[in-house]
């Protein structure tokens, strides 16, 4: 199976370079992973490199389209805390 990456990519980059298999590509909207190169980096490394480092929660989804980091679990804040996180962030 392979990953995906869907909207919400903010096309950083980060991603691309730590693909063992040389999976991410630069597309439009949003960067793509090529799924017959994409090997969920088994064998090579213990997580899969794209989701470790990428900074968007949600944007990238395993095999059955689960987000790998879901939302919350990057910035600690949970959903249903984040409308309001954002507006307290944005009122500083
Ligand atoms: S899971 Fe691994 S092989 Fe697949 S795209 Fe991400 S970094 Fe590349
Ligand atoms: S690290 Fe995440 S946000 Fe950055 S290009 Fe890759 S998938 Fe997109």
């Amino acid at each position: 199976m392979a990953l995906k990456i869907i909207e919400g990519c903010v096309n950083c980059w980060a991603c691309a370079p730590l693909c063992p298999s040389r999976a991410v590509g630069e597309a439009k909207p949003h960067f793509r992973i090529d799924v017959r190169r994409c090997t969920e980096c088994e064998g090579n490394q213990a997580e899969p490199q794209c989701a470790s480092i990428c900074p968007i929660e949600g944007s990238i989804l395993d095999g059955l389209g689960v987000p790998m980091n879901p939302r919350g679990s990057l910035t600690g804040i949970p959903p249903q805390r984040m409308a309001a996180a954002m507006a307290e962030i944005r009122a500083r």
